[in-house]
């Protein structure tokens, strides 16, 4: 252990403890990979803990006013819009090699996330609905569905996480989270933001460990009542598979291999100043990115050249530069899957038009390649870096048929200003979301954000978590002689 460094610990009933083995993991720093922190490395003794403390903080949490919940996750938002920087921009780049902007647009999201889930405590709706006996009342009712295991995700650690928790909290469920390895401070820092604001410490736990050892006893423990997992398919079905043995509620957002569709119309320029934007966010590690782009033909040359300017225009510096569009990769293994899939498809006749080497570090130049082979490697699998492919076609029907040409189906987009091709793109391609005159990847605390395909299996966002994250029970009653 470098005694440099403080350790973190899991929280566990509002409380900050050691794990029960006294066992620390290194968090590294994607820029440089130093050591900036060591923290508790849980295993199923201490999810059982933090399960144990959810039950009862579920008791508490549930049992408030609809008003008391909304007024903490309130607090919580208002903590966060005036502390938001001190608390979390450091984490946000230093742990998940954020640029600065990125980093402070979550923080911003995060806020509004916090609003809006609060606003959810009060729209627990039920129903009623007609009974044929006259003698008898139907109701319905919109019950939480107790402890949440909530497994997150590295690539947005803060605002992913946000949107994962408070909403459950919302709907009055308590949670056990158990953040990326790779990322855990600021999940740390936001729990501990919770408890601040006044939820009950029991109905927010963390549980910092790597997948196998922590989040798998989480994801089976016997007193869960719902997985949420954002990440990577193999890890959804794994859980899926999990879930359904003891029949847990689960809802998985996974992986992605959103399509951008350019139409003949659109302003190549433009259009290539908004794919670069929804490819090389971040790093392309986002699961929205447009990494594969289709082009019809006509606007082929001039679209690729623009898309090879805006590339090579692409900023990569410090991250606390405000210049700096984005940084490293989270750790070795994702830049080395990276550069396979570039080497792969030119090895199966693509054309590079840029990039293809890393810049510095972790950090691979903005790359696109040309034409890859469609039946693998880079167009169908997602490759979370600065990669686009981009692939010429000669209609609409075929961009659309190129768009659904995926496993996946989380976002899509389409440039036109042809509203008719719009929305024919919009209602043909088999993806949670479909954007027009944008790029793929887009936020919004009240939009239902899932997939279709591989991409996972339910909605979360305002509304739709809340029906995520309750159970329904029909209540009857008879108010006269039952019949029978
Ligand atoms: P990952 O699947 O490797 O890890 C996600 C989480 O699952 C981590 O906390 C990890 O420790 C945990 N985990 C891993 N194995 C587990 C197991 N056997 N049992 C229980 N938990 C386990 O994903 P990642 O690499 O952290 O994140 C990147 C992936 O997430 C990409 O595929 C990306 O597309 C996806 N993602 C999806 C969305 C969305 O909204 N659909 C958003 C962000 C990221």
């Amino acid at each position: 252990m470098n005694s440099s460094l403080q350790a973190q610990g899991l929280i566990i009933g509002g409380r900050r403890q050691p794990a029960h083995s006294g066992a620390l993991f290194d968090v590294l720093a994607p820029e440089d990979e130093r050591v900036l922190a060591q923290v508790a490395r849980a295993d199923a003794v201490d999810v059982d803990l933090a399960v144990s403390a959810a039950r009862n903080g579920f008791l508490q949490w549930s049992a408030l006013a609809p008003r008391e919940r909304e007024a903490a996750l309130l607090r919580a938002a208002d903590l966060v819009a005036a502390e938001g920087e001190t608390r979390f921009l450091d984490n946000l780049i230093d742990e998940s090699g954020s640029v600065i902007t990125k980093a402070r647009n979550e923080i911003a999201y995060t806020v509004d996330l916090l609003r809006t889930a609060a606003g959810e405590a009060r729209r627990l709706y039920g129903d009623t609905f007609p009974n044929d006996n006259p003698g008898r009342l139907s109701m319905v009712f919109r019950e939480p569905l107790g402890v949440v295991a909530i497994i997150s995700p590295y690539n947005a650690p803060l605002s992913l996480l946000v949107k994962m928790t408070a909403f459950p909290l919302a709907a009055g469920n308590a949670v056990v989270i158990k953040p990326s390895e790779e990322t855990p401070l600021s999940a740390l820092a936001f729990a501990d933001l919770l408890v601040e604001a006044g939820i009950p410490g029991d109905a927010v736990n963390v549980v910092t460990g790597f997948g196998a050892e922590c989040g798998a006893p989480l994801a089976a423990h016997a007193d869960i009542d719902c997985i949420a997992l954002t990440g990577s398919t193999a890890t959804g079905i794994n859980i899926g598979m999990q879930a359904m043995q003891r029949m847990r509620r689960c809802q998985l957002e996974l992986g992605g291999k959103s399509a951008l569709l350019v139409l003949r119309d659109a302003d190549p320029v433009k259009a290539a100043r908004i794919a670069a934007q929804g490819i090389f966010t971040h790093a392309g590690q986002i699961c929205m990115a447009n990494s594969r782009i289709v082009v019809e033909r006509p606007l082929f040359e001039a679209f690729t050249a623009a898309l090879k300017a805006e590339a090579e225009a692409i900023h990569l510096g410090d991250l606390r530069d405000e210049r700096s569009q984005y940084g490293p990769l989270i750790n070795r293994r994702a830049v080395d899957k990276v550069m396979a899939h570039i080497e792969q498809a030119l090895a199966a006749g693509a054309q590079l038009l840029t990039g293809g080497v890393i810049h510095h570090g972790l950090t691979i130049a903005p790359t696109v390649l040309l034409e890859p082979d469609r039946g693998g490697g880079v167009w169908r699998e997602e490759s979370f870096g600065p990669l686009a492919c981009l692939v010429a076609v000669d209609s609409l029907e075929e961009a659309i048929a190129a768009a659904n040409d995926s496993d996946y189906g989380l976002s899509a987009a389409v440039l036109t200003n042809n509203i008719q091709w719009g929305f024919k793109a919009a209602r043909e391609i088999r993806s949670g979301s479909v954007h027009i005159g944008m790029h793929a990847f887009q936020s919004n605390a009240l939009a239902p954000i899932g997939g279709y395909k591989l991409s996972g299996v339910g909605r979360s966002g305002g509304k739709y978590s809340t029906e995520e994250f309750t159970e329904l029970k029909w209540v009857s009653v008879a108010l006269a002689d039952p019949a029978g």
